[in-house]
């Protein structure tokens, strides 16, 4: 989606630094951390939110993203949270897992 900011960064419009690439995903780290560590884990194509998701094998290949973020910078205990829908917290209309650790202050 043209106007999407997640969308964006996962084209690399931005430079952003990735902390795991792979074809279907990419993860980052989020703008206004609530945690020690807090990780975005998003999809290159754009969907709204879970309600729009499709497809079981990327919801597969997203957690398994969680696996290998957290695999990759060792870190062992951790919550993962997906906001869907406005009421839930959701302001980014671009379907992401956050990974938060360490201080957690809750999104
Ligand atoms: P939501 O509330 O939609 O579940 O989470 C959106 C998250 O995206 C928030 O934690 C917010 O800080 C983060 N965020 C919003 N805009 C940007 C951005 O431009 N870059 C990055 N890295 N994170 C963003
Ligand atoms: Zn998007």
């Amino acid at each position: 989606m043209t106007d999407c900011i997640f969308c964006k960064i996962a084209n690399g419009e931005f430079n952003t630094p990735f902390v795991l690439e792979t074809e279907d995903l990419v993860a980052f780290n989020d703008i206004n951390p609530k945690a020690d560590t807090h990780i975005l884990v998003v999809p290159k194509k754009h969907y709204a939110s879970l309600n729009e998701l499709d497809n079981e094998e990327l919801l597969g290949k997203l957690l398994n993203g969680v696996r290998q973020v957290t695999q990759k910078l060792g870190i062992k205990s951790y919550k993962t949270v997906i906001n869907t829908g406005k009421d839930a917290g959701q302001e980014v209309f671009h379907l992401h897992i956050h990974i938060l650790s360490g201080n957690i202050k809750g999104v």
